[in-house]
């Protein structure tokens, strides 16, 4: 009986080297991909700035501020999404 729990300790030892393990590459993992910002891809939900006709005469949008190319008017800022 006393080499069961002897065994049983062994094993719980290996439990918490694993366990330790496991929390020391959760700790670790992070901060190693923190330093990948060098791949920085632009955000999804960045809003856009867009400019289009205040008669939307057309559909279309432009990135730039500027003049419809239909009226003539100056196109105003619109927000996409
Ligand atoms: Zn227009």
């Amino acid at each position: 009986m006393v080499i069961n729990k002897t065994k049983r300790g062994n094993e719980m030892k290996k439990q918490a080297l694993i366990l330790t393990a496991f929390i020391l590459t959760l700790i670790i993992v992070p901060g190693c991909n923190g330093s990948d910002k060098s791949s920085e891809a632009p955000a999804q939900q960045q809003v856009k700035e867009q400019y289009q006709c205040p008669m939307k005469c057309t559909e279309e949008k432009f990135d730039k501020a500027g003049k419809c190319p239909v009226c003539g008017m100056e196109l105003e800022k619109v927000a996409n999404g």
